[in-house]
């Protein structure tokens, strides 16, 4: 059976949680399964869960109101689309509500049945299309990690946060060596194989605050949260036997194949005063670590930890 979909009811009155609970119970296709919140904050708790498929949230909410609890919403990016529900004689707070996120709005004396489950059918299905719009355009495509724009916006969010908690992060930019020559000599696609590989490696050691990104093509980028630059350069000492313990094994074409990488690591915010500066950093020493030989970290503050596995 398929599991149901969780809808939520933001509204303090009862009498409309029976109303729709009423409505949903009759529902056809996929079942519904009605939560209610009936207070400003239960409500923007329950939304920001992300276990709700759609939100029905009411205008009226004591003291304050539902566009204020919207707003706060989109603020902390909920993910969640949102029905609003105003009352017949709501001025523009309909179209207020559609400019602040909601996909859609309901007048509450007009309700019925037939018009409720299209609505919610209908933000259903959006609901699901942005995601996977949302997932197309952070991730990789290839190895399923984040991509360079999101990684981008994850930077940016971190160096925020950091700066305000005065907690150091780690920013590391790592680049397979002679990548080139893996796909020259075994081809494309076994090429692809490496980078997945590489890929699900590094997103499997780091610590689920921390972040994996396909940064450009044979190049990763990790964010390390609240990490400095000793437990970075450990953190990625471990990553480096773990890679050399583990090459990829691609039993078609009968291929065991090593890889090694170079890594740059630079520090917020003893490197730099602004994300693109630190990149920039953490790229630099990437290139000094390439210079030096590669298989190897080199730091911004310019030290070299020479390769770890013979
Ligand atoms: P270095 O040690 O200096 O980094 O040498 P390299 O050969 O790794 O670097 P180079 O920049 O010369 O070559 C990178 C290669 O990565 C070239 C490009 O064709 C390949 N590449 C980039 N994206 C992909 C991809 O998605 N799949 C495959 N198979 N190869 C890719
Ligand atoms: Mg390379
Ligand atoms: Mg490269």
């Amino acid at each position: 059976m398929t599991r149901p979909l969780r809808l939520l009811l933001i509204d303090d009155d009862r009498l409309q949680h029976r109303f729709v609970q009423e409505i949903v119970k009759n529902f056809r296709g996929a079942p519904l399964e009605l939560e209610s919140a009936e207070t400003y904050a239960a409500g923007l708790k329950k939304l920001l869960s992300g276990k709700f498929a759609v939100c029905l949230l009411d205008y009226r909410l004591g003291e304050r109101d539902g566009l204020m609890l919207l707003r706060e919403a989109q603020e902390a990016r909920c993910e969640t689309p949102v029905i609003f529900l105003t009352a017949e004689t709501g001025g523009d707070v309909d179209l207020a509500a559609l400019e602040t996120g909601a996909s859609d709005y309901l007048v509450k004396g007009e309700i019925t049945p037939r018009l409720l489950e299209r609505a919610i059918r209908y933000a259903l299905r959006l609901g699901q299309t942005l995601n996977q719009l949302r997932q197309l355009a952070t991730h990789d495509e290839l190895t399923g990690i984040i991509n360079r724009r999101e990684f981008q916006r994850v930077l940016d969010e971190e160096w925020r946060r950091s700066k305000r908690f005065k907690h150091p992060f780690a920013l590391v930019i790592a680049d397979l060596d002679h990548f080139k020559l893996i796909n020259d000599t075994y081809g494309h696609q076994v090429g692809d194989e490496v980078l997945r590989h590489v890929a699900s490696l590094l997103a499997g050691q780091v610590r689920t605050v921390d972040r994996v990104a396909r940064h450009g093509g044979e190049e990763f980028a990790l964010l390390m949260v609240e990490t400095d630059r000793k437990q970075a350069v450990e953190a990625l000492k471990r990553l480096y036997a773990l890679l050399a313990e583990t090459p990829c094994i691609i039993p078609e074409n009968n291929l065991t194949i090593h890889v090694t990488v170079s890594a740059g690591v630079a520090l917020m915010p003893s490197d730099a005063t602004n994300p693109a500066e630190l990149l920039a950093k953490a790229d630099k020493a990437l290139y000094a670590a390439k210079k030096a030989g590669r298989n190897r970290i080199v730091t911004a503050d310019g030290k070299v930890v020479k390769p770890v596995v013979a």
